[in-house]
C-alpha cells in the first residue's frame, strides 16, 4: 500500500490527508502543534471559545465533497449555520452598507449610496461570474505544473483583463467611492492588495452570491474536528505535538521525514501544507533545490500580516451584526502602506467578528464572544516591536470600537488575547510573519505560484495557501484537490483522480 505524509494539519493539509485516504493511500498528517487547524487554532479561555482565524465559510460545497468522497454526510460531523447580512459595513461619519445576498436588497442599498451605479453594479455583477467560471471552476482546483497549461489559459485572462487590479476594474463599473471599497476590500481577505491583486479575485462576489457566507456552528474549529474525525474514520493517522525538523530525500526522491524528537517517519511520498519558505529554507535546507527555491522564495512579495486581538464580554451587544468591516478615514493610502510598510500606519480598518450573534453557545449565558483585527505590515516591511507596540495599539482598537460600535467595551471585558505578527512567525513558521503566505498578484499566481508539485524532487508536493490557487477556505481546499490528483495520478498511473 502506497504510504504518505502530509505535514500539517491546516485547512490545506486536512483536505488533502482526507482526499488521499479515500483514495486508499495510507496517509499520516503530522502536525506541529498541539490542535489541528493552523490559521484555525482555537482557544477556550473562561467560556469563550476564540476561533484563531477563518470565520466566513465560503462555498461549503467543496467541503461536503470531502465526505462525499468516501459516501459520507457533512451533516454527521459539522452543523453550518448561514449568516446574513454577510458583512456590515461602517464608514468613519456613520454611513452602514449590509452587504446582504438577496439581489434586491442589495441594490436597494447601492441605490442609496448612488442610484446611477444600479446599472454599473449590474455590469459588475455579470463580470463577477464569468471571472468566477474562469478562474473558480475552470482553473481553480486545475495544477498548474506546466507553462503549457499557462498559455492555454491567458487568451481567456486577456479577455477578462486580469492583468488590471480588482479595484480599478470595479471602478470602471461603480463610480461612487464608498461602493468601490464596497465592491473591492474582499481582496484583503485573502491577503491581496485590491489595488494590486488581479481583478480575477472580483470572482469572490459571485462566490459568495452563489454558496453563501456560514458559520459553522461552536466555531471554525468544529469544521476542523469534523475533517480530523472524517479522516480518522477512513483510517488514517495524526499526529500532533509532532513537528518536522526535515524531510528526507535520497537524490531526488523524498523518503520520509525527522521530527524535531529525532523520530523517523518513512513514506512513499510527501506533502507539505507548512509554509513554503519553511518548507524549503528549513526542512529542505540541506539540498541544493531547498537552498534554491528558498532564494526565489526570498524575492517573492509576501502578504500583509495580522493584528488579532480576542476578546469576551460580560454583556451581548445589541444590534451587532455577525460579520462588521469598519474602514477607516483612508483607503488606497492606508492599504499601501500595510503592504509597502515602513512603519505601522496611524490609522486603521477593521473586520469584527462576533459569532455570538449567531450563536450564543460561543460564550457563556448572556456574555458575548469577538475578535477584532487589522492588516498590518508584514515584519519584512515594518520594523515594530510588537512585544511594545501591541498593547498600546490593542488599547488604541479597543477605544475605537467603543466610540464607533460598542459603548462601554472596555468596562465590560472578561478577557483578552492577542495574536500579532510574531505570532505567526513562532507559531506557523510563516515567513515574516505573513498571515496569507505569497501575495496573489497575477505575477505570483497560478503558474507562477510555487507548484502543487516540486519540479526536481518528484514525489513531494506543496498544498495549502503557498501554492495554486492561494489563500482563503475554498483556495486550499481547492489546493488540495489539485495537489491529490497529481499524488494520486503518480501513486496509480491510470487511475482516476479523487
Ligand atoms: C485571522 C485570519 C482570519 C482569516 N479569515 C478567513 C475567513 O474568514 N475565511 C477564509 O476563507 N479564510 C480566512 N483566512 C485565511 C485562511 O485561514 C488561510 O488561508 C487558511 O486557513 C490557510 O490554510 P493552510 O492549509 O495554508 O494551512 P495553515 O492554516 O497555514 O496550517 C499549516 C499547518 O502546518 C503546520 N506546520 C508548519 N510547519 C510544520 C512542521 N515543520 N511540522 C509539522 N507541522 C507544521 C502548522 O503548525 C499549521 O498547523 C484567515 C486567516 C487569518 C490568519
Amino acid at each position: 500500500m502506497t504510504k504518505a505524509i502530509v505535514i500539517g494539519a491546516g485547512f490545506g493539509g486536512l483536505a488533502l490527508a482526507i482526499r488521499l485516504q479515500s483514495a486508499g493511500i495510507a496517509t499520516t498528517l503530522v502536525e506541529a502543534r498541539d490542535k489541528p487547524g493552523g490559521r484555525a487554532y482555537v482557544w477556550n479561555d473562561q467560556g469563550h471559545i476564540f476561533d484563531a482565524g477563518p470565520t466566513v465559510i465560503t462555498d461549503p460545497d467543496a467541503l461536503k465533497e470531502l465526505w462525499a468522497l468516501s459516501g459520507q454526510d457533512m451533516a454527521r460531523d459539522v452543523t453550518l449555520v448561514p449568516v446574513s447580512p454577510f458583512y456590515r459595513l461602517i464608514w468613519p461619519g456613520g454611513k452602514v452598507f449590509d452587504y446582504v445576498n438577496e439581489a434586491d436588497r442589495l441594490e436597494e442599498q447601492i441605490a442609496r449610496f448612488n442610484p446611477d451605479d444600479l446599472e454599473g453594479y449590474r455590469r459588475f455583477r455579470a463580470y463577477s461570474e464569468e471571472v468566477y467560471q474562469e478562474g473558480y471552476v475552470k482553473l481553480g482546483t486545475v495544477p498548474f505544473l506546466k507553462l503549457g497549461q499557462m498559455l492555454r489559459a491567458a487568451p481567456a485572462l486577456m479577455r477578462l483583463e486580469a492583468y488590471r487590479s480588482v479595484h480599478s476594474k470595479v471602478a470602471s463599473f461603480i463610480r461612487d467611492p464608498y461602493l468601490r471599497q464596497a465592491f473591492s476590500y474582499h481582496t484583503l481577505l485573502v491577503g491581496g492588495n485590491p489595488f494590486a491583486t488581479s481583478s480575477i479575485y472580483a470572482l469572490i462576489h459571485a462566490l459568495e452570491r452563489r454558496g453563501g457566507v456560514w458559520f459553522a456552528k461552536g466555531g471554525t474549529n468544529r469544521l476542523v474536528a469534523g475533517m480530523v474525525a472524517l479522516f480518522e474514520r477512513l483510517g488514517g493517522q495524526v499526529m500532533l505535538n509532532a513537528k518536522v525538523a526535515r524531510i528526507e530525500t535520497e537524490g531526488s526522491r523524498a523518503t520520509g521525514v525527522t521530527l524535531a524528537d529525532r523520530r523517523r517517519l518513512d513514506a512513499d511520498m510527501v506533502a507539505s501544507n507548512g509554509d513554503v519558505m519553511h518548507n524549503y529554507r528549513d526542512l529542505l535546507g540541506h539540498t541544493s533545490r531547498g537552498q534554491g527555491q528558498a532564494r526565489s522564495l526570498d524575492r517573492k512579495r509576501w502578504s500583509m500580516s495580522l493584528f488579532v486581538l480576542h476578546f469576551g464580554l460580560r454583556e451581548m451587544p445589541q444590534g451587532l451584526a455577525h460579520h462588521t468591516i469598519l474602514f477607516g478615514p483612508r483607503y488606497k493610502e492606508l492599504v499601501n502602506e500595510i503592504f509597502k510598510g515602513p512603519k505601522l500606519p496611524d490609522d486603521f480598518s477593521l473586520y469584527l467578528h462576533s459569532p455570538s450573534v449567531t450563536d450564543p453557545d460561543m460564550a457563556p449565558a448572556g456574555m458575548s464572544t469577538h475578535y477584532v483585527l487589522a492588516p498590518v505590515p508584514h515584519l519584512g516591511r515594518a520594523e515594530i516591536d510588537w512585544s511594545k507596540e501591541g498593547p498600546a495599539y490593542a488599547d488604541r482598537i479597543l477605544a475605537s470600537l467603543e466610540e464607533r460600535l460598542i459603548p462601554n467595551l472596555r468596562a465590560n471585558l472578561t478577557t483578552t488575547r492577542i495574536f500579532t505578527p510574531v505570532d505567526f512567525q513562532t507559531e506557523l513558521s510563516a515567513h515574516h510573519g505573513s498571515a496569507f503566505s505569497v501575495e496573489p498578484i497575477l505575477t505570483q499566481s497560478a503558474w507562477f505560484r510555487p507548484h502543487n508539485r516540486d519540479k526536481v524532487i518528484r514525489n513531494f508536493y506543496l498544498v495549502g495557501a503557498g501554492t495554486h490557487p492561494g489563500a482563503g477556505i475554498p483556495g486550499v481546499v481547492g489546493s488540495a484537490k489539485a495537489t491529490a490528483q497529481v499524488m494520486l495520478s503518480d501513486a496509480m498511473p491510470g487511475a482516476g483522480a479523487a
